[in-house]
Formats: structure tokens, C-alpha cells, sequence
């Protein structure tokens, strides 16, 4: 895979939108024929991708939409800094309208200025799965990827990439 650059979440809604359509009928296409090597052919296409592309050049993810965490993920970063899971979902959390806690703030309150996250080793679970273009059944999370591509460049990169495959 070429070299990915750095979008802006600005950039990326307007290419997303520019090319709706045809990733909308491509998607359309995979969920009818729904290929046995999907998984094998994105996990190659993350794993290049993040060989050619450093999160530290972007953060878009930590900028704009932020992770839902589990109860298991507060109880961890309230250990971590060493205050009360209670103090914790009062200084930084919120309940959004599916019930979910969010951090209140974006940027997020642990992205340090040069892209760092202060809470790394214990960040939540959903940060280290995000964007998720290595999981299993990826079938299963295409319309969320497709959402994705608004944030994320090596999520779009990798749909572009695959509407040039055979799948
Ligand atoms: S906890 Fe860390 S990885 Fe997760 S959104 Fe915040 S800065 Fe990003
Ligand atoms: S996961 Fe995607 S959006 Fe987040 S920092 Fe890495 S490239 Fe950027």
C-alpha cells in the first residue's frame, strides 16, 4: 500500500461524501456475497497500513470522537490517577443518548499536545480497538467503517483500497 497522508476530519467528510455513492453500492455488493477472504485481505491492508501511517501524525480519533468506556475501563484510569471511580465520572465523564459513558471534553482530556495519550497503558479498551480494521468479521462493521472513514485516513485508505480488489 503507497504511503497514506495525514487528512484532516474536514478533508476526510468531504472526500466521504464525495464518494457516498460508490462506496455505499461496493459495500452493497459485500454484504450480498459477503467473500470468505474479507478478513485475511483488510487485516493485510490494516497491517500495511499502519507499517506506512504513525497515529502520532494524526489523533484525529482522540480529537474528534472519543471513546465509549466500560465500567472496567473507569475503575482502571481512576486507579491510575489515583482518585475514586465517582470523582473520575465527575471530572471527565458524561452519559450520552444511547447510555454510554463518553468523555465529556474533546479533544480528549488525556491527548497531550503532541498526540501523546498521558494514559497509554491504561486507556480504554475501546481506544486500543479503534479503528478496528483488524478484528474478526469485518463484514459485520462495514456501515460502522464506511462512518469511519470521516475520521480516520488509514480506515479510508483501506475502503479505497478495497473498491480496487476483485471482492
Ligand atoms: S484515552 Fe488516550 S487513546 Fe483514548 S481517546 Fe484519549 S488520548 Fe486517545
Ligand atoms: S486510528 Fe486512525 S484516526 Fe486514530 S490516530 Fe490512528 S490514523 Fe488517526
Amino acid at each position: 500500500m503507497a504511503d497514506i497522508d495525514y487528512k484532516s476530519p474536514e478533508e476526510l467528510k468531504i472526500l466521504t461524501d464525495k464518494t457516498k455513492d460508490e462506496t455505499v453500492s461496493f459495500l452493497k455488493k459485500l454484504k450480498k456475497n459477503k467473500p470468505k477472504n474479507l478478513d485475511s485481505v483488510v487485516h493485510k491492508m490494516h497491517t500495511d497500513a499502519f507499517s506506512n501511517f504513525n497515529c502520532l501524525d494524526c489523533a484525529n480519533c482522540c480529537k474528534t470522537i472519543g471513546p465509549r468506556l466500560i465500567e472496567k475501563d473507569i475503575n482502571r484510569l481512576a486507579r491510575y490517577l489515583k482518585i475514586k471511580p465517582s470523582e473520575f465520572i465527575e471530572q471527565y465523564i458524561e452519559v450520552d443518548e444511547d447510555n454510554d459513558f463518553i468523555f465529556r471534553d474533546h479533544p480528549c482530556p488525556f491527548l497531550l499536545p503532541d498526540n501523546f495519550c498521558m494514559v497509554y497503558e491504561q486507556r480504554p479498551k475501546a481506544c486500543r480497538e479503534y479503528p478496528h480494521t483488524d478484528r474478526k468479521r469485518f463484514y459485520q462493521i462495514l456501515d460502522l467503517s464506511h462512518k469511519n472513514c470521516e475520521t480516520c485516513p488509514v480506515v479510508f485508505s483501506i475502503i479505497d483500497k478495497l473498491k480496487k480488489t476483485n471482492l
